[in-house]
C-alpha cells in the first residue's frame, strides 16, 4: 500500500499498519476538530505514524487509507515544503510561536488543510499548556491538532479531557523477537531481555542492544551484587554518576526482579531473563534487608520521575540522597 512504501523514505514497521488504518477510520468518522493525543513509549513509531497520518490528511486525492503521492500537496510534503504542516518540538516551543502560527492559519482559506503536530506534550510548561488549551477550545477550521506523548498519565487533565487518547499498541513479544532476529544476531534470551527492558518496543530494543548503556548494564549488575553483599548502596555511586538517567531505569528493573523472586514469582515473568542466576544469588539478604529493598525500589522510581520530568534538579545530590538513605 502507498503508505507502507512511501513515508518519505523512512522505514515503515509492519505492526503500524493496523493502527494506521484504525486512526484513518477514526478520522473518516469524526470531525477534523477532534484532537488526538498519540501515546507511545517509542518516539520513533509515534513520529512515523503521526507523519503518515498527516500525509493522508493533507493529500488532495486520498483514497481511503492511501495518499496519492502525486498531488500538489503530496509533492510539497515529500519535499518538506508544505507550508501548513507545523511540527513543533516541545524544547523549542514557546507561547509567541503558537500565537504566530494561529494568526497565520486564521488568514488562510477555510478549505486549506492545516496540521499542528506537537511532540512530548507531557513536557510542555504550564504557560504553553494554557495557551494551547485556549486554542483547542475553538480550533481554526480545517486544522488538525496531532499531539504526541510518551506518558499520558502526566499530561494535564485539562488537555486530556478535550482530546481522544490513542494508546499505541506494542507488538506481541514472540512476533517482535522473530522480527528482530531478521535484523540483529544476538541470542534469543538477550533479545527478549532487551525487549522487556524497553517495554516491548522492538525499535528501542535494537537501540538499547547497540548502545553503550548495554555494556554499562553488566557493570551495574556486578556493582549491585557487591553493594548488596556489603550492604552499602553508595558503591553504586560511580556507575550511576557517570551514565545518563537510563541507568537508573536499568537499576529499577534489577530491583523489580529481586522483589519478584522474593515474592516467589515465576522466573518467566522477570525482565532481566539473561541474568536470572546472578539475580537469584542476591536472595541471601535477611528480613530487614527485604524492607530496605522495597523502600529502595520506591525511592528509585521517585528519583527516576524527578530526573525525567522536573527541571532544575541537582542530579548528583538526588542520587547521593537515594543511596545514603537506602
Ligand atoms: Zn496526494
Amino acid at each position: 500500500m502507498a503508505y507502507e512504501n512511501n513515508v518519505n523514505n523512512l522505514t515503515w514497521y509492519p505492526w503500524l499498519n493496523n493502527q494506521y488504518k484504525k486512526i484513518i477510520n477514526f478520522y473518516n468518522k469524526n470531525k477534523c476538530s477532534t484532537i488526538i493525543v498519540y501515546n507511545s513509549i517509542n518516539d520513533n513509531s509515534n513520529n512515523l505514524l503521526c507523519y503518515a497520518v498527516s500525509r493522508r490528511l493533507i493529500c488532495q486525492n486520498s483514497n481511503y487509507y492511501k495518499f496519492c503521492n502525486t498531488c500538489n500537496n503530496c509533492i510539497l510534503m515529500s519535499n518538506n515544503n508544505y507550508p501548513y504542516y507545523y511540527k513543533l518540538h516541545y524544547l523549542t516551543l514557546n507561547i509567541q510561536k503558537i500565537r504566530d502560527i494561529i494568526n497565520n492559519i486564521n488568514k488562510l482559506s477555510l478549505k486549506q488543510v492545516k496540521i499542528i503536530y506537537i511532540t512530548n506534550i507531557e513536557k510542555l510548561t504550564y504557560q504553553i499548556i494554557s495557551t494551547l488549551l485556549k486554542i483547542i477550545e475553538y480550533p481554526p477550521s480545517m486544522t488538525y491538532f496531532i499531539l504526541s506523548c510518551n506518558n499520558i498519565s502526566i499530561v494535564p487533565m485539562t488537555i486530556r479531557s478535550r482530546c481522544v487518547c490513542w494508546n499505541m499498541q506494542i507488538p506481541n513479544e514472540n512476533y517482535s523477537i522473530k522480527w528482530l532476529q531478521t535484523i540483529i544476531h544476538n541470542k534469543e534470551i538477550i533479545i527478549r531481555t532487551s525487549l522487556r527492558i524497553c517495554n516491548g518496543s522492538p525499535i528501542n530494543a535494537i537501540l538499547l542492544l547497540k548502545s553503550k548503556l548495554w555494556h554499562s548494564r553488566c557493570i551495574l549488575l556486578s556493582q549491585l551484587s557487591n553493594a548488596l553483599l556489603k550492604k552499602n548502596m553508595l558503591l553504586l555511586l560511580p556507575i550511576l554518576s557517570t551514565n545518563d538517567n537510563e541507568i537508573i531505569y536499568l537499576l529499577i528493573t534489577f530491583i523489580s526482579d529481586i522483589i519478584k523472586l522474593i515474592k516467589n514469582t515465576s522466573e518467566l515473568f522477570l525482565i532481566n531473563l539473561d541474568s536470572v542466576i546472578r539475580i537469584k544469588s542476591f536472595l541471601h539478604i535477611n528480613k530487614n534487608d527485604i524492607c530496605k529493598i522495597y523502600k529502595f525500589w520506591h525511592n528509585l522510581i521517585k528519583c527516576w520521575y524527578y530526573l525525567n520530568y522536573k527541571n532544575n534538579i541537582n542530579r548528583e545530590l538526588l542520587i547521593l540522597h537515594l543511596l545514603v538513605n537506602w
